[in-house]
């Protein structure tokens, strides 16, 4: 074991002064304002010579002697000393009195002091004690800053108070102060000089022993500051106060002393540390900083390959070229689950492990070492090109900023995607998928990225796979095939479908041999058909297909099912005026002549049929090439009895007598306007089932 021990150890020049003091003035009619120090072995000392100890000026005797400590006291205490005549040997500590001055003249000016420190630590009792107005008191960034807001403060510090601390508070009153701040650090040199010797070796030491009255504020600062640097810190009053054996298994022990801790206390704590261990070395500061300087010549950052020596609970102990072992920690090894076990019998193995720090002591790495060997591939691969991504942490004016490990990572805003990007801010926690444009290793770490390249390449290959698909699809695809596809969408003039992932438009009047509505009365959404490819245009890439075509047509059944001479069921559908349009079935219907509906004259078919109306009826004629029935519905109806027409009479009589008459067209119907039928004459005239038509229209005549 070593121990290390603090140069500045023992009583400060406040504490020194004022215990010298009381042990040289005459003990008789002698007495203390409060414990001298924060010592208790001391004040019993002070004691015994006869010096007394009271807690306020009234305790003493008129005309005795009182002594005021290092701490100081306020104004009004040196009023009431006057008052009772009382001799006054005052120990203030010059650090305290030039606080004391301070807070005085400021808060004359009309100034709110702030003193950082304890309200209840005598120091500070005694400063509140020199300000004439406002004066607060805060000891940590928890306290309510906003009191003083609006107001000129004058910012001094107790002067034991963390040097850490004051410098954080000051950071804090500056940003919520709106006038003015003056900050006086008040912070004596010796307390600061021992804050700063704690951190270090409390740093180099595996254990610290500080010593030093319990109620000590400097103490209790140096306790703070070495816990914060070390995970076994001991407090002690004096060699009594600790145990030998809580140090046994440290390598290096610091001990640090407060400033009202005698020298003598701390050659205890080092008597009893000897006298324990035959192996324990006194040693100073220097010297363990002499012996650290060995280390020091490895460099941050350098890889070296050290040997195992040995395996403990809180790590291996490495050596590498014959220097001083160092342990590198169970937590800095690249192993999941750390046993000394199984790190024994790898003592003597020769790893490699990267320095991370040099100062105040060597700390080394094997896990950094292979997270930062991971991250130097990864910086290889993506600067081959190969893709990465991250996730955008936040953004300044020119783009956004991500991290990729240890290399801070910059999109520029016009490599986000291609077009101005206006609102940077939304891709705040959001991925980003990324292709360097350049790496920066020189000065500062950086990698420049791009976005867009990527989103750029994928659009450029899927408009190419597009176009060979489409090329593909047109090469494959030819009037009169037939295709299966599945119905995407439909719209009033038709089925977009999917066929082979080509969009292809299937028109309403192509998906039934009737008329149809909405596509989805014949087809449903999302299923798949077979259709029939009627068109195909390369040029405008548009693809023409048809379902009805691939369906039965209603005619070409219809030829199996009637013939001339059957008596038919069927509604009517429409009227026109030379006749009725009945429809036999969906698909298929037959007109009925005027002169067949009955055997009476019809000026107009509707005075005797109307839409919707079922009706039976002969088929006259039949012609499926032609799509065309003719129907008569008075066939079915007896012939009534009558007398011939005297028009009839009269013409077999002109017969008889030779007269030349002139000819009526006997099949011309004519409408309302006195004009042949236009539509019945296209009907009729259809093809050749107009003979048919025309024969009937003759039989009407005889059956006249
Ligand atoms: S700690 Fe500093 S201020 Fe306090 S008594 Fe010692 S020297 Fe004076």
């Amino acid at each position: 074991m070593k121990v290390i021990l603090a140069k500045n150890c023992g009583f400060c020049s406040g504490v020194k002064k004022a215990v010298d003091t009381a042990l040289s003035v005459p003990p008789e009619n002698t007495f203390v304002l409060g414990e001298l120090i924060h010592n208790a072995e001391v004040n019993g000392q002070l004691s015994k010579r006869g010096i007394v100890t009271v807690e306020t000026p009234e305790e003493v005797p008129e005309g005795a002697t009182l002594l005021i400590r290092s701490h100081g006291v306020g104004r009004e205490v040196y009023q009431r000393c006057e008052e009772r005549n009382i001799k006054l040997i005052d120990c203030t500590c010059e650090f305290v009195k030039r606080t004391q001055r301070i807070v005085k003249e400021k808060s004359e000016e009309g100034k709110t002091i702030v003193i950082a420190g304890h309200r209840d630590h005598p120091e500070v009792v005694g400063l509140l004690g020199w300000c004439r107005g406002e004066a607060f008191v805060v000891s940590s960034e928890e306290d309510d800053f906003s009191l003083f807001c609006d107001k000129n403060v004058v910012f001094v510090s107790q002067t034991t108070f963390s040097a850490q601390r004051f410098l954080k508070l000051t950071k804090i009153l500056r940003k919520v102060c709106q006038k003015t701040v003056e900050i006086f650090k008040t912070i004596c040199y010796t307390t600061i000089q021992r804050q700063e010797e704690a951190e270090k070796i409390a740093s180099l030491s595996d254990a610290v022993l500080v010593i030093g009255g319990l109620n000590s504020s400097n103490t209790g600062k140096l306790y703070e500051i070495a816990s914060a640097h070390c995970k076994n810190v001991f407090r002690a009053e004096n060699a009594n106060g600790f145990k030998y054996e809580n140090f046994l298994f440290y390598e290096r022990v610091g001990i640090i002393a407060g400033a009202s801790t005698p020298d003598w206390q701390t050659q205890e704590v080092l008597n009893k540390m000897e006298g324990n261990n035959a192996e324990v070395q006194a040693t100073t500061m220097k010297d363990v900083v002499e012996e650290i300087g060995k280390e020091e010549r490895y460099k941050k950052g350098q890889i070296i390959s050290a040997r195992i020596v040995s395996a403990t609970d809180e790590g291996v102990y490495v050596s590498a070229s014959g220097k001083l072992e160092i342990l590198l920690a169970k937590e800095e090894l690249a192993c999941d689950n750390y046993t000394r076990e199984a790190y024994a019998e790898k003592v003597g193995e020769e790893i490699e492990v990267m320095v991370v720090e040099i100062s105040p002591k060597v700390k080394l790495s094997q896990k950094m070492l292979n997270k930062i060997r991971e991250e130097d591939d990864k910086i290889k691969e993506i600067a081959d090109g190969k893709e990465f991504s991250v996730v955008c942490t936040g953004f300044n004016k020119g783009g956004l900023t991500a991290e990729l490990g240890s290399y801070p990572v910059f999109v520029p805003a016009k490599e986000i995607r291609s077009g101005y990007v206006k609102d940077l801010e939304k891709y705040t926690g959001k991925k980003l998928r990324l292709r360097v444009l350049e790496i920066r290793k020189e000065r500062r770490k950086e990698i420049i990225a791009s976005q867009r390249v990527i989103l750029e390449e994928e659009k450029a290959a899927r408009e190419e796979a597009r176009a060979q698909k489409e090329a593909a699809f047109f090469d494959s695809i030819h009037e009169g095939d037939v295709v299966e596809g599945k119905v995407e969408r439909a719209t009033n003039f038709g089925a977009f479908v999917s066929v082979n992932g080509f969009d292809c438009l299937a028109h309403i009047s192509d998906l039934s041999w009737t008329s149809v509505k909405n596509v989805t009365d014949v087809l449903e959404l999302g299923k798949r058909y077979e259709f029939k490819v009627l068109k195909v245009d390369r040029t405008a890439k548009k693809v023409s297909i048809g379902y009805k075509q691939l369906q039965p047509q209603p005619w070409d059944l219809a030829a199996d099912k009637y013939a001339e001479g059957d008596v038919v069921h069927g509604k009517v559908v429409r009227i026109v005026p030379f006749g009725a349009f009945v429809e036999l079935e969906k698909g298929v219907d037959g007109l009925v002549h005027v002169s067949q509906i009955t055997h009476e004259w019809l000026e107009n078919p509707t005075d005797a049929l109307k839409i919707g109306e079922e009706v039976d009826a002969k088929i006259l004629a039949f012609n499926p090439a032609e799509r065309k029935i003719t129907l008569s519905i008075k066939a079915l109806q007896p012939r009534p009895e009558q007398e011939p027409r005297p028009e009839r009479k009269e013409r077999a009589e002109r017969k008889g007598d030779g007269e030349e008459r002139p000819k009526t067209r006997k099949n011309s119907r004519r409408n309302t306007t006195g004009e042949e039928d236009d539509e019945y004459r296209e009907w009729n005239e259809s093809a050749s089932f107009s003979t048919s038509i025309s024969e009937l229209l003759g039989n009407e005549d005889e059956n006249k």
